[in-house]
C-alpha cells in the first residue's frame, strides 16, 4: 500500500532521513518509535509529500507519487493525517469540519456528505456535538472529530503523528480506542506514539528510528522483549 525506496532528505546540513526503505502492505498497522528528533514526523510527512525529498521514490498503492501537480493532489487525498494539534477549522461547526473536504474535493452532494459525516461522528462518539464549534469541545472530542474528518475522505492509509500527546491524560484512551477499532477494521496505519499500550494492542509491526535511519523493524513482541540494538534498549529503558 505504501512503499518508500531509498528515501533521503536533508534539512540544510542535517541528514534527517537516511536511505529509508519501507514496504507497508494493506491493512498493516505500523507503530513508528524513536527518540525525539529521530525523523519520525518528517517520515510521516514525506509519505504524502508534505515534505519534499532529496532522492528516492514513494509509491502509494503501486502509483509513484509525483512531486507536484494534479496527480499528487489526487494521491494525497488517499492519505489521511492526524496531528498532535487538532487543526480543526475554528469558525466551522463540527459537522461542517467533516463535510467540507468531501464536498469540495470529492464533489459529494451536501446531503451525501452529511449522511456520511454523521455516521462517522457516531462512530467516534461525538455526533451530539454536530452543531458546536471546535472550541466548545474537549481536546479528546476535538481529536476524535479530526479522525472522523480524515475518514470522511475515505483514505486508503491513515497517518497519526503523536495524536494523543497534547491531550489531558484522562482523554488519551477515548482517542486510542477509536484508533484501535480502526486498526481492527483493517485500516492501513502508520502511528507515531509514545503509548506503548497501543503498540502492544494494535501494532502488527514496530519500526524504530534513530538519527534518521530505520534501526529496527520487528513485531511488537520481539521489539519490546528483545530489541537488537543498544539504541532501542536505551530508548525502551527510558519510556517503559
Ligand atoms: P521526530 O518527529 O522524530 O521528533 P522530526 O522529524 O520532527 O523528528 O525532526 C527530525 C530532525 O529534523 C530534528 O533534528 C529537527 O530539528 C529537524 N527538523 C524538522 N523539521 C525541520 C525543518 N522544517 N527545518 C529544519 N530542520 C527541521
Ligand atoms: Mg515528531
Amino acid at each position: 500500500m505504501v512503499s518508500l525506496q531509498h528515501v533521503d532528505k536533508h534539512f540544510g546540513d542535517l541528514h534527517v532521513l537516511r536511505d529509508i526503505n519501507l514496504d507497508i502492505p494493506a491493512g498493516q498497522v505500523v507503530v513508528l518509535l524513536g527518540p525525539s528528533g529521530s525523523g519520525k514526523s518528517t517520515l510521516c510527512r514525506t509519505i504524502n509529500r508534505l515534505e519534499p525529498i532529496d532522492s528516492g521514490e514513494i509509491y502509494l498503492d503501486g502509483h509513484l507519487l509525483p512531486e507536484e501537480g494534479r496527480d499528487l493532489a489526487a494521491l494525497r487525498a488517499e492519505v489521511g493525517m492526524v496531528f498532535q494539534s487538532f487543526n480543526l477549522f475554528a469558525h466551522k461547526t463540527i459537522l461542517e469540519n467533516v463535510t467540507l473536504a468531501p464536498i469540495k474535493v470529492r464533489k459529494k452532494s451536501k446531503a451525501q456528505a452529511e449522511a456520511k459525516a454523521m455516521e462517522l461522528l457516531e462512530r467516534v462518539g461525538v455526533a451530539a456535538q454536530r452543531d458546536k464549534y471546535p472550541a466548545q469541545l474537549s481536546g479528546g472530542q476535538q481529536q476524535r472529530v479530526a479522525i472522523a474528518r480524515s475518514l470522511a475522505m475515505e483514505p486508503r492509509v491513515m497517518l497519526f503523528d503523536e495524536p494523543t500527546s497534547a491531550l489531558d491524560p484522562e482523554m488519551v484512551n477515548e482517542v486510542l480506542d477509536v484508533m484501535v477499532s480502526l486498526a481492527h477494521e483493517g485500516m492501513t496505519m502508520v502511528v507515531v506514539t509514545h503509548e506503548m499500550g497501543f503498540a502492544r494492542k494494535a501494532a502488527d509491526r514496530v519500526i524504530f528510528m534513530a538519527d534518521g535511519a530505520i534501526v529496527e523493524d520487528a513485531d511488537p513482541d520481539t521489539f519490546f522483549t528483545s530489541p537488537d540494538s543498544d539504541r532501542a534498549r536505551d530508548f525502551l529503558s527510558k519510556i517503559l
